[in-house]
């Protein structure tokens, strides 16, 4: 029954999906349509030819973001779980950001305890945080106080690791809709970070979840099952 349950859990999410996808795909293609069909009476019209060069490629791009994102996370090979340091993945992801988190003045506080390992695909969850940060950048845009928070703990049985911001937050309303697939609130925005990022934690075994007061901040949490750092190698071996 619970697996049944899964299952049709399962085919509502990827139904939606599906249904954003056409959504999404079908609004620049419409567009790239109407150009093209209107190309052989206007060649000649100077500023529909540079409106053309403007949409068109720029419809065909988002096209593109979209397809990648998808394929990114469909290319769907089995997850390569190995024992994954949080500090050190928290210190690269920090680095990949440097240059912005500097020029963006935000001020960063990272407290991470240097023994905790998880069990888990390191590039997958990596992408993850990096959704986060990005995420919490982007939210940061317009606040006077910048700070970024990124904790980790050992928790019943699981490690919980949290990315705080003090941006812009979120009602309830957002709160709620925030792992769906293509929502977004962003001019630019596609919606599928944390509708990935939410897929991805459930194929470790995990969780993700937000908090969030509108006008001070949000932190998002994930959730990973314990895994001893003593785990590695000589035990695994020794299990044959
Ligand atoms: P995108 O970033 O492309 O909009 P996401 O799936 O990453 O897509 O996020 C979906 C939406 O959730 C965002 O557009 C924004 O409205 C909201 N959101 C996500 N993270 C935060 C955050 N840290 N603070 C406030 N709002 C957020
Ligand atoms: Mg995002």
């Amino acid at each position: 029954l619970q697996a049944q349950l899964v299952a049709q859990e399962k085919m509502r999410a990827l139904g939606q999906l599906v249904a954003g996808i056409a959504h999404e795909l079908r609004n620049p293609l419409t567009a790239i349509k109407t150009f093209v069909e209107l190309l052989p009476k206007k060649l000649d019209d100077e500023r529909f030819r540079a409106e053309l060069l403007r949409y068109v490629p720029e419809e065909m791009e988002r096209m593109n973001r979209i397809l990648e994102d998808l394929l990114d996370y469909s290319r769907a090979k089995p997850l390569q779980m190995q024992n994954v340091d949080l500090r050190e993945l928290v210190g690269s992801v920090l680095g990949l950001f440097a240059r912005r988190l500097e020029r963006e003045q935000v001020e960063v506080v990272v407290d991470v305890p240097g023994e905790l390992v998880i069990r888990a695909d390191r590039a997958r969850v990596k992408q993850v945080l990096i959704n986060l940060v990005m995420n919490a950048l982007e939210a940061m845009a317009s606040s006077p106080r910048k700070h970024l928070t990124i904790r980790a703990d050992s928790r019943a049985g699981g490690v919980e690791l949290a990315v705080g911001d003090t941006g812009e937050g979120m009602d309830t309303e957002e709160l709620s809709r925030l792992f769906q697939p293509f929502y977004t609130t962003k001019a630019q925005g596609i919606g599928l970070g944390l509708y990935l990022s939410d897929r991805l934690m459930q194929e470790h075994g995990g969780r993700i979840e937000a908090s969030s007061a509108k006008g001070k901040g949000t932190t998002f949490t994930l959730w990973f099952e314990r895994q001893e750092k003593e785990e590695s190698h000589a035990q695994l071996a020794h299990r044959g």
